[in-house]
């Protein structure tokens, strides 16, 4: 409750406040280990019946859901923005349009993405077999997200598993609880039967409780360390996790790239919610031939930003979300200071940015004041470029989250991917070159969940792709075909179509039985026809043996 600690809040409730000014946006009451409990029992009933709804009625319900949102477009960006800190615009571009393509999209294919398939079983078809998969509902699906895309991610998972057939618990972030309960109200307003989706507030305890209540999928968003607990504490009730955690995530400018492009995504992917993006160009690696030109238009552009309260449409930057994670940022900066690395711009609080010149001595890392309002300077920290950076400073290899670009420079591009891959995480990264199939190559060797080639960050915005990371950076998927498949068990029917005659491998066994299975061994499972042939005596010999 970081951003509350000037309130005065009651026990048993949160106080959100908007990180710009310090103003109450309102209060939300805390759901007690009980409460929670009953929230999920609640849903597992709720799910038998929702189980058996047709793909059409929860088609209608999802496309009635965006009509709701969208009719509620500009107070919930205003809501995401106050809570969170981020831009308005921001809000309605990396929040609200996302979530509304991902749920028409998921509406109109999840039918099709879920329907029964036949599978292929080589040689046993022969024998008269088939086999189909068929996928089912888990049950109640838990979702717990972080505070920095407090709309789209929780309601994305809602979305994704309510078409799958299940239920849905949330725990917002204890950061945006009103964005969390505005969730709910969406889901009741488009006409969902009650319980399908239900909001439990509150912070850690309230998720640890909710982990406890024995879900049948856990959807988390956040840190490594959060997310070691709830793996730990889903183990003991044998629940599946999905875990989507933190990146440190590298973008790489070979020297052909479009410089203009490149430097236009690095401003955007380093600084777009003050940094707060799991997928945030954290490492820029550069050419060493063109490192000089980039870093100086990375400069000027950052020079250009404005910072100040998401309200204001002028304003690119907005605060940090909390005391704690501005904490993290000064430390980092710090640490890179101290490593000798160089502050070109920003480096501090925004109080004291505000009149400040770059280091380079010129007027462009001079960072804008909006001049419309009066904001709390607490939570501002000014976008930062950093040069002379290297992966063995500390904040190379933590994650920062916040509005700090490191650059760093390589000569080849074995070096660069050795660069890039030089960290426990492995969400996303980016490569930027005017060569694709160079690009493509180099993607094929990072290690990371998605790799962009001349694009950075976007793509938990495309549904239809798959989203996570390697290494510590998660396990599972959400979105596309294989989070989708993450919100069902597949059931394997097999049929056998000639039961006249036993099966080879039955009982009783004896000689015959013994060459038979080496013969399986040495001819069946090579899946050649031919050699499968040859085993046709030895079969018929003991199929007649146990027909006795
Ligand atoms: P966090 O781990 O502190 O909290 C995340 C959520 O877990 C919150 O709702 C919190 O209340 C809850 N929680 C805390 N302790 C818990 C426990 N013991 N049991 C159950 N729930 C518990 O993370 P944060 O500060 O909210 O978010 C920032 C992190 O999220 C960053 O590391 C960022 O990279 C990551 N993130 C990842 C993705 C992704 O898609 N990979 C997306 C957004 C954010």
């Amino acid at each position: 409750m970081a951003k509350a600690e000037a309130q005065e809040a009651a026990a048993n409730e949160i106080i959100s406040s908007d990180p710009a000014t310090g103003r109450e946006v309102g209060r939300v009451s805390v759901t007690t280990p009980d409460e929670v409990r009953e929230a999920v029992e609640r849903s597992r009933q709720v799910f038998h019946m929702w189980k058996t709804t047709s793909f059409a009625e929860r088609r209608r319900l999802v496309m009635r859901a965006r009509e709701v949102i969208l009719d509620e477009m500009e107070a919930i960006a205003e809501l995401i923005s106050a809570e969170s800190g981020k831009p308005k615009g921001e809000a309605i571009a990396l929040e609200i349009a996302p979530v509304l393509d991902l749920m028409q999209w998921i509406a109109r294919s999840a039918e099709k993405m879920l329907r029964p398939r036949r599978v292929g079983i080589g040689l046993f078809g022969l024998l008269g077999r088939s086999s189909r998969v068929v996928y089912h509902p888990l049950g109640v699906v838990a979702i717990i997200p972080a505070w920095n895309y407090p709309f789209s991610i929780p309601l994305g998972e809602a979305v994704m598993s309510l078409m799958a057939g299940n239920t849905v618990v949330i725990k917002p972030s204890e950061l945006t609880p009103l964005t969390g309960l505005k969730i709910g109200e969406i889901f009741e307003k488009a006409g969902f039967p009650k319980d399908a989706v239900q909001i439990v507030s509150g912070a850690g305890e309230t998720g640890a409780a909710l982990v406890e209540a024995a879900p049948d999928k856990i959807a988390f968003t956040g840190s490594v360390a959060t997310g070691r607990k709830i793996a730990e504490a889903a183990a003991k009730n044998l629940t599946s996790v999905v875990l989507e955690l933190g990146g440190k995530d590298p973008m790489i400018v070979l020297a052909d790239a479009d410089l203009e492009a490149a430097t236009n995504a690095a401003v955007w992917g380093a600084f777009c919610n003050a940094g707060q993006n799991c997928a945030s160009v954290e490492r820029l690696y550069v050419h060493e031939s063109i490192a000089e030109e980039l870093t100086r238009r990375i400069v000027e552009k950052t020079g250009k930003l404005n910072l100040g309260p998401g309200i204001d449409p002028d304003v690119s930057v907005g605060p940090m979300s909390s005391e704690r994670q501005i904490r993290i940022v000064e430390r980092h900066v710090d640490d890179f200071r101290e490593a000798g690395a160089v502050i070109l711009t920003g480096g501090e609080r925004y109080d004291a940015a505000r009149e400040r010149v770059s280091d380079a001595g010129t007027s462009e890392g001079k960072i804008s004041a909006s001049p419309r309002h009066r904001v709390s300077a607490s939570l501002f920290f000014a976008p930062t470029v950093i040069t002379g950076a290297t992966n063995d400073m500390r904040p190379m290899r933590e994650e920062t989250f916040g509005p700090t670009l490191p650059i760093c420079t390589f000569a080849t591009d074995e070096e660069a991917i050795a660069l890039a891959n030089d960290t426990e995480f492995g969400l996303t990264a980016s490569v930027w070159t005017r060569d694709i199939a160079r690009g493509r190559r180099i993607a094929e060797q990072i290690e990371a969940g998605s790799v962009c080639i001349n694009e950075h960050l976007y793509t938990h915005g495309i549904g239809q792709t798959p989203w996570g990371g390697f290494k510590n950076s998660g396990r599972g998927r959400t979105h596309g075909l294989e989070g989708l498949l993450e919100l069902v068990q597949p059931q394997h029917i097999h049929t056998n179509r000639i039961t006249l005659l036993p099966d080879a491998w039955w009982m009783p066994y004896s000689p015959a039985a013994l060459e038979t299975f080496r013969g399986f061994a040495t001819k069946f499972a090579t899946g050649s026809l031919l050699k499968t042939a040859t085993l046709l005596p030895q079969l018929w010999k003991r199929i007649r043996e146990l027909m006795k």
